[in-house]
């Protein structure tokens, strides 16, 4: 697509995950928990989704548990959690720059009598881990942080947010849609309990995604969606094959070479007066540019009629600065001069 940068918003399916679905779509249709031949094809294909995928953060396979993407993941963590302590409700810790959905469904478990801390980030979109050290309560049932910001591309420090939960014996769930793959991830050496991950982030699929939940079939977590025993019987629902083998084969491939990509990039926004937000600490694919003028910002969008986004897309669509950029210390009209530009995902490691 032309002009798109907008790659931490979305996606194009790779051509390589894109081939590994054909099959699945019409051929080879059989629902994988069919007991005849044709099912045991499917559950198969499946299964071998789910080691690719575990793998790749050194989890079990039967610790992935398939949901449509990393919405419905983040639901699953926190709202699974809370309703295990429906009779004495409890504590969640989690920060002011999550995703939507982690800050949705936190204040929807507000609601019901859950007590949530919003952690505050630094001006450089940093948690520090001291500041969750210094809000737990003896009754707090769940931390969750995610792992890098969606608009600012900062990454956050949680093998020590980890190493806190794990000390105290609270489980730990991060969002990791924008860090899966990009980032090295390890469950045991981050001390990780629960981690959110979505497809179309990395070149695979829309519509799916998984929640990584340690020993799951004994986690007691409960589901949001009952059904027929799928996915440790924690997500009901035929599972997807098709979309499951691409986010499999999406994961094979990365990562996806586009070092070029940043020189031409580097070239073009050196014409610009602009400062990046999120610190020493980025991913270098997402690039939060804050241009010093309003003429400035046209200037840029005049010459490069580039798809991006103000904030995050979801952001996009209303008015208000986002809850991010306003967290991090920004007024309004600094926002308005703050654009996210994100290019085609690589992997990052770290010196
Ligand atoms: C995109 C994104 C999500 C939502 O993922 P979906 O798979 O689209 O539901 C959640 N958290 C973060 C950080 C994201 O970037």
């Amino acid at each position: 697509m032309k002009n798109y940068y907008d790659y931490a918003a979305s996606t194009p399916v790779s051509q390589y995950a894109l081939e590994a679905m054909e099959p699945w779509e019409a051929d080879n249709f059989a629902n994988p928990s069919s007991a005849h031949q044709a099912g045991r094809k499917s559950y198969q294909a499946i299964q071998q989704a789910r080691e690719i995928i575990a793998d790749k953060i050194g989890a079990l396979p039967s610790e992935i548990i398939f949901t449509s993407g990393a919405s419905e993941a983040n639901n699953l963590a926190l709202k699974g959690v809370a309703f295990k302590h429906l009779d004495d409700k409890g504590h969640i810790i989690t920060s002011e720059i999550e995703h939507k959905c982690i800050l949705n469904t936190c204040a929807f478990l507000e609601t019901i009598g859950f007590d949530v801390t919003y952690l505050s980030p630094d001006q450089n979109g940093r948690i520090s881990p001291a500041s969750l050290s210094a809000e737990l309560k003896s009754n707090t049932i769940l931390i969750s942080i995610h792992h890098v910001n969606n608009e600012l591309g900062t990454i956050q420090p949680i093998e020590e947010f980890g190493a806190i939960a794990f000390e105290h014996n609270i489980p730990f769930h991060t969002d990791a849609a924008q860090s899966f793959c990009k980032c090295d991830i390890d469950v045991d050496d981050m001390d990780i309990d629960m981690l959110s991950l979505s497809g179309h982030k990395i070149y695979g699929p829309k519509g799916i995604g998984a929640l990584y939940v340690r020993d799951a079939r004994d986690s007691g977590l409960v589901p949001l969606i009952h059904g027929g025993g799928q996915e440790a019987g924690l997500r009901g629902g035929t599972s997807p094959t098709p979309l499951i083998v691409g986010l499999a084969a999406a994961v094979k491939s990365y990562p996806i070479k586009s070092a070029p990509i940043e020189k031409q990039f580097l070239e073009v926004m050196s014409q610009f007066d602009f400062i990046r937000n999120g610190g020493e600490y980025v991913v270098p694919s997402t690039w939060s540019v804050t241009f010093h003028t309003n003429e400035e910002v046209k200037r840029f969008t005049s010459a490069y009629p580039w798809l991006i986004s103000q904030g995050s897309a979801c952001n996009a669509l209303s008015n208000v600065a986002s809850h991010v950029l306003t967290a991090i210390g920004m007024s309004e009209e600094v926002a308005r001069r703050t654009y996210r530009i994100s290019l085609p995902p690589y992997k990052f490691s770290e010196k």
